[in-house]
């Protein structure tokens, strides 16, 4: 399987790395959002969030709070979007699991967004008959 992100986490493509473990590797995003995006890659493939084994799902976030406070730290940013596509359509470019973290300072250019709209009692019946 040709992956560029299964070659970036486990080193044969060199990285601006931040951090590195036995599952993840963090590195600076090649094309930021903002001073500092960074990725967090598993070193294990999954295609998006539906693949990732559990092992590497709990031991994802914990890694993206422990970068997170580091980052807001080193960087003086006033807050932080963790980011997550899956699928084509949701925005996803690169099909191996990956989180952003996007750095967020005052008057920056990023837009991380949707247009709300109103949850009727219908949607909320259907939804809720649905998914619980
Ligand atoms: P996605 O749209 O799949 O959530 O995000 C993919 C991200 O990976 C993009 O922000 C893109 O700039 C970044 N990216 C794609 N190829 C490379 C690469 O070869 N090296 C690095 N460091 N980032 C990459
Ligand atoms: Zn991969």
């Amino acid at each position: 399987m040709d992956c560029i992100f299964c070659k970036i986490a486990n080193g044969e493509i060199p990285s601006a790395t931040l951090y590195e473990d036995d599952m993840f590797r963090v590195i600076l995003d090649v094309n930021p959002a903002s001073k500092g995006h960074a990725l967090i890659l598993p070193k294990e493939h999954a295609k998006d969030l539906y693949e990732l084994s559990d092992e590497t799902a709990s031991r994802a976030l914990t890694l993206a709070r422990d970068m997170a406070a580091k980052m807001t730290d080193a960087l003086d940013c006033e807050g932080l979007n963790l980011v997550q596509n899956n699928g084509e359509i949701a925005g996803q470019t690169v099909f191996h699991f990956h989180m952003h973290l996007i750095p967020r300072y005052r008057g920056d250019t990023v837009k991380v967004g949707w247009k709300p709209y109103r949850l009727t009692d219908e949607m909320k019946t259907e939804l809720l008959s649905a998914l619980k």
